[in-house]
């Protein structure tokens, strides 16, 4: 439908759509799925009134774009297919080009018959049609996911700020775009850089496709009806090539720089969940466990109390020199579920080392922090965990508590001092049980 009838296409989206349900779908590219595209292809120039051999040779340049395409993809793994990684954009390029330059030699020669034009203006002009058919439409087809588009939250129930922060770069586009536009000249193509880039940097790779497509037809589009006039000295098909060029090289920026911050963000959740998280339990570490701690106590204020747990399991080391350190490590985790699940989700809980865990709380009374600690130990009592199939092992720990109504003099340390020595009486007194050390008792 984009195609005047006897004439050629100036939009041709037909080829990059082929071309992206093959790579997205590979098991549609067998030998039935490119007959039928052929099929396609022959009706489709049937109904443009092509007499039967421009319509075989229309056919033979475009599938064997698609087929240059194909045979390029298939040389690249899922993660580039999908345009993931930096590098991906290039490659992406390059397959493009060999797309474009196969279809071209094949359709050129039908330029003088067709166009009245000869086969070197008609190889370029087929060039960079397709070139820029590629480069624009099917990174939205190799970057659409479903599951993304499903799981966007509603623009709407955001605060009205974030809304507005959210659509600065794509209002700035817009601006640049106008710009563009009004002023023209040949530097015209490069004004929305700097909003393309703030673009890429905080949209996802689906819409920062879907806004490279929308970009590239405005700007096709006022450059074909002549409302940005480039330069004075190139003829119209001459502007009109080195324009296409222009724009499908430009795509590929944003579209990297998108795929780095992606990346960025990426390493950026790994590396904090790293530093922070304990990779047995999944709970905190030793480090940002403590260092949590303290910011909470340092910010103890009114009547909020501060109660600290230290756990220990008991007889762990039996545990492991009888069914093995893997056995061990399962307890371990079952432990840490059985804690978590008696906490609030304000409450901090972390892996000091081996089998030794620490429960912060915001706790105005003591008395209630005994009983949370007490239910911590029960909640353990009675865990049986899988291990041994005759009889499913059960474990106890101990628990030292303590409490503070304001900051302690010496800070986290102490209240770690004060915790440790009422769990040594928790061991000492037989195991499996609370024993607390308040500082009001001191
Ligand atoms: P108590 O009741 O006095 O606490 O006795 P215990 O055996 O639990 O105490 P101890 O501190 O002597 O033993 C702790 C053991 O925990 C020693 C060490 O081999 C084991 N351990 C430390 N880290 C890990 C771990 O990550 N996985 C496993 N499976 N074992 C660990
Ligand atoms: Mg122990
Ligand atoms: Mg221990």
């Amino acid at each position: 439908m984009t195609r005047p009838l006897g004439f050629l296409a100036v939009v041709w989206p037909a080829n990059a759509i082929l071309l992206g349900l093959f790579v997205t779908w590979p098991e549609l590219a067998r030998r039935s799925g490119w007959l039928s595209a052929l099929l396609g292809y022959l009706l489709a120039g049937n109904l443009s009134g092509d007499p039967l051999a421009t319509n075989l040779w229309l056919t033979a340049a475009n599938l064997g774009g698609v087929a240059c395409a194909w045979l390029g993809f298939q040389l690249l793994d899922e993660e580039d297919r999908r345009l993931r990684r930096p590098m991906s954009m290039l490659r992406f390029f390059l397959i493009c080009v060999s797309a474009a330059t196969g279809a071209a030699l094949i359709g050129c020669g039908l330029a003088p018959g067709l166009l009245d034009r000869s086969v070197l203006t008609g190889l370029v002009y087929w060039f960079t049609a397709e070139l820029i058919n590629y480069t624009i439409l099917l990174p939205v087809l190799l970057t659409m996911d479903l599951e993304t588009i499903r799981g966007l939250p509603d623009p709407l129930r955001r605060p009205w700020k974030e809304v507005v922060r959210h659509l600065a770069p794509l209002a700035s586009l817009c601006a640049s775009v106008a710009a563009a536009i009004v002023v023209g000249g040949p530097g015209a193509i490069a004004f929305s850089v700097p909003a393309l880039l703030w673009c890429s940097m905080t949209y996802r790779l689906f819409p920062m496709s879907v806004i490279m497509l929308a970009f590239s037809v405005v700007m096709l589009q006022a450059q074909g009806s002549g409302f940005m006039v480039t330069s004075d000295h190139y003829d119209f098909l001459d502007g009109t090539a080195s324009f296409r060029v222009g724009i499908a090289v430009l795509v590929l920026g944003p579209l990297t720089v998108t795929n780095i911050m992606t990346l960025q963000r990426v390493l950026f959740d790994k590396l904090e969940r790293a530093a922070t998280l304990d990779s047995l339990t999944g709970i905190l570490g030793r480090h940002a466990f403590l260092s949590r701690s303290r910011a909470v106590l340092d910010s103890l204020s009114g009547d909020h109390g501060f109660a600290l747990l230290m756990i220990d399991i008991d007889h762990f080391k039996q545990i492991n020199d009888r069914y093995g350190h893997q056995a061990g490590d399962v307890v371990i985790r079952a432990v840490t579920a059985a804690i978590a699940g008696e906490l609030r989700k304000a409450d901090l809980f972390g892996r000091l080392g081996g089998e030794e865990f620490a429960v912060t709380l915001d706790a105005t009374d003591p008395l209630a922090a005994e009983a949370l600690a007490e239910r911590v130990r029960r909640a353990v009592e009675d865990l049986r965990i899988d291990i041994d199939r005759d009889a499913p092992l059960a474990v106890t720990i101990s628990i030292g508590l303590t409490h503070h109504r304001r900051p302690p003099a010496k800070g986290l340390s102490q209240s770690l001092g004060m915790a440790d020595a009422a769990l040594y009486r928790a061991k000492a007194e037989g195991r499996n049980r609370v024993c607390s050390r308040l500082a009001e008792a001191l």
